[in-house]
């Protein structure tokens, strides 16, 4: 068994997995940056190593560095949260030949899902539909023109190495095509190195539902169900919830296989989540596999009592997942909103800098993840997310009335925060009949936009 753990994050995430490890009885080792010396994961873990300068790319993507701290502090295995290292092959590689456990799928299985053309390939070896779209890389401007041909308009270009949102573009006319595919490319490359597109068939109002998936090394792949993630702004989750208002009790359980044999193709272990566009006439279509813990964890924790983080240091321990498929089952419903450091009057402005006051939400079925408290400064150099708060109830209506509750109890001066935006989502009409896709708030708040 695993009994050191380094977490190589900050944040919300850093506090998230440090608690599971004390709860486990396992040491936990923090790392921090110039700008998080004060930061609550500092505090909470039992012990602290700085790692460097402010800047990510000094610090927390700084893996020589904290394989380094690891070794130094005894630590036999690393969790990566999400973001920063978490997706990174050479990463996982490295600590394995350091002899330390990375917390999360085998190089090759993070390679296979996260290049997207790869993985779609790999989606429709395995039987699991994909968007229409594809296979290659598009470099030539003929190729492009022959596969809108055949799928017909709108597409979307897409890079291959995406995340994040970056380096999409929708087009809907034949003459754009062209300027869209080369700005998709400088997009690309400018954000991820990397200017391979391709391009997908674009799915008119589709939902984002996603289904978390675990899998060990004793053969036993099993899914915790789906999160609906259509509330986005910017192609960016906003607001999730579980179970979806908008799938029948049939399609989750095709989803559900889908997602295992998605998993499955790629000999998957650990925790993870496979992304799906679902249309209007419930067509799934897989989207992206996300090969470590998701922001959103938390709702699928809450309706399924599983504690996601001890189970991904089970399995990174060797140890079988420790229920079965059968014994899975959804309890009420979950709702999690990301409170942001972000003005919703002001562009979406972000609010970096120094928190005066805070007061969190509290009371029955209400979960807050968050790190920051009074005299906290949100450094500006990473996302701008103060924390998680998630409610839960019987049902869909109880829920959004408490976590209604719980927005009206978060008091937060010094920064703006997203509070009142999210306030206003959740007394909108449609938001509580359930009846909303992917262009929900444009749709609804473009006046916001
Ligand atoms: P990223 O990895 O950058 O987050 P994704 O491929 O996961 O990109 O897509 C993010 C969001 O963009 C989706 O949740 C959806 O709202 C939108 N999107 C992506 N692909 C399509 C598509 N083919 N048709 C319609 N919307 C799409």
């Amino acid at each position: 068994m695993i009994k050191k753990v380094l977490i190589a994050n900050r944040g919300e995430i850093a506090v998230r997995v440090i608690r599971s490890c004390r709860e486990m009885g396992i040491k936990s080792v923090a790392v921090y940056s110039d700008a998080d010396r004060r930061s609550l994961h500092v505090r909470y873990a039992d012990e602290a190593y700085h790692i460097g300068p402010s800047p990510s790319n000094e610090s927390y993507l700084n893996g020589d560095k904290i394989i380094e701290v690891a070794k130094q502090s005894g630590a036999d295995a690393i969790h990566p949260g999400y973001g920063f290292l978490s997706e990174n092959a050479e990463f996982a590689q490295k600590c394995s030949e350091a002899g330390i456990v990375f917390i999360g799928p085998d190089p090759k299985a993070i390679n296979q899902m996260g290049d997207k053309i790869t993985a779609r390939q790999t989606m429709i070896e395995a039987g699991v539909p994909v968007v229409p779209g594809t296979q290659q890389k598009v470099s030539d401007m003929e190729t492009v023109r022959k596969i809108v041909d055949e799928i017909g308009l709108p597409v979307i270009i897409k890079a291959s190495a995406g995340g994040g949102g970056k380096g999409m573009r929708l087009v809907r006319k034949a003459e754009e095509l062209v300027s869209a595919v080369k700005l998709a490319q400088s997009e690309a490359q400018s954000a991820f190195g990397d200017d391979t597109v391709y391009i997908e068939k674009y799915v008119e109002s589709p939902h984002h539902i996603e289904f978390q998936i675990l899998a060990d090394r004793h053969g036993n792949t099993v899914h915790l169900f789906e999160r609906e993630c259509s509330i986005q702004r910017r192609h960016q989750k906003v607001i999730e919830e579980t179970p979806s208002p908008f799938i029948t009790p049939e399609l989750r359980e095709q989803m559900g296989q889908a997602a295992i044999a998605a998993a499955k193709a790629v000999n998957y272990v650990g925790a993870g989540t496979i992304e799906f566009l679902v249309d209007a006439n419930h067509n799934f279509y897989f989207l992206e596999m996300n090969t470590r813990l998701q922001v959103e964890h938390p709702i699928t924790e809450r309706v399924t009592g599983v504690d996601l983080v001890k189970e991904q240091i089970r399995i990174a321990s060797g140890l079988p997942i420790s229920f079965k498929q059968e014994e899975v089952k959804q309890h009420g419903h979950a709702i999690e909103c990301r409170i942001l450091a972000e003005d919703p009057f002001n562009n979406f402005m972000p609010s970096p800098g120094l928190i005066r006051h805070i007061s969190e939400p509290n009371g029955l079925g209400v979960r807050t993840d968050g790190y920051a408290y009074e005299g906290y400064e949100i450094p500006l150099y990473y996302d701008p997310m103060i924390s998680k708060l998630i409610a839960w109830g019987r049902d869909r209506t109880e829920a959004i009335n408490r976590m209604k509750r719980a927005l009206f109890e978060y008091k937060i001066t010094g920064v703006k925060t997203s509070i009142r935006f999210l306030e206003r989502i959740m007394d909108n009409r449609d938001f509580r009949l359930g009846n909303y896709n992917t262009h929900f708030i444009q749709e609804h708040f473009d006046e916001l936009m």
